[in-house]
């Protein structure tokens, strides 16, 4: 954690004039780098810190934009160099941050934070998230959002198969070990991370758990359904296997 301060008196007048206002929050872009604004009644001090790499100024709710911007301006390469370092180290464990795009169902959308939020909102292209645990925030949207087209591609490669009577529940998962499974009574669940892979791999992976409605194993017999249906799958299991782990969230 870097943190920046700079200290400053409030002024009589307006700390007389505050009392009784909460805190308020905003976000604002410096540069290329989004710092997050946040006013507070009691604060006296105007300050900055970058944590896990997002930035966040505290200022006393009277201030002035026009002094707060003045003082993000001048702090600027600071900013811009320790939210990038920051980034860069944190990069290695957490993959993803604020600010950053989101594969989702073959769509690119822009993760922002909006701490104003109660929960996730979507505006076009962009998904809005609540800054704290944003992460559990964009699974539990992500989740409930991937269930339609999770049915749909499921039941269509049931149908496909011959197998649409024997199909339960279409569940949507989110355990740390397998990407689908089948019960014997033909309940299928998904892992809500494979929202974020190519298209084709979610595909492979409903047909690949259609499947098992057949054959409830890896059998020569169960690959030919596979085969019959997708030819090329091998493809996506190696995509998969290369590239599955970084589909995850970590914590
Ligand atoms: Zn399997």
């Amino acid at each position: 954690m870097v943190a920046l301060s700079l200290v400053r008196r409030a002024k009589s007048r307006l700390a007389a004039g505050v009392a009784g206002s909460g805190t308020s929050a905003a976000v604002w872009q410096i540069g290329d780098i989004q710092v997050e604004l946040r006013r507070s009644a009691r604060r006296r001090t105007l300050g900055l810190q970058v944590k896990e790499g997002r930035a966040t100024a505290h200022a006393p709710a009277s201030m002035s934009e026009t002094k707060i911007r003045a003082f993000l301006e001048l702090k600027r390469d600071w900013l811009t160099r320790h939210v990038r370092s920051q980034q860069a180290t944190s990069a290695v464990q957490r993959g993803v941050h604020l600010g950053d795009s989101w594969q989702f169902l073959g769509e690119t959308l822009l993760l922002q934070a909006d701490s104003a939020a109660k929960k996730p909102y979507r505006l076009v292209g962009t998904l809005y998230l609540p800054p704290q645990n944003w992460q559990k925030h964009l699974q539990a949207w992500v989740s409930r959002e991937v269930l339609p087209l999770y049915t749909e591609l499921v039941t269509s490669y049931a149908e496909q198969l011959g197998a649409r009577a024997k199909l339960g529940k279409v569940r949507v998962s989110a355990t740390r070990s397998r990407w689908g499974s089948c019960t014997a009574t033909g309940d299928i669940r998904l892992h809500w991370a494979l929202s974020r892979a190519p298209l084709e791999v979610l595909r492979y992976v409903a047909l690949h758990e259609a499947a098992h409605l057949l054959e409830l194993n890896h059998s020569p017999r169960y690959w030919a359904h596979v085969k019959r249906i997708m030819p090329e799958h091998a493809n996506y299991r190696a995509w998969l296997r290369q590239h599955g782990r970084e589909l995850l969230l970590e914590e």
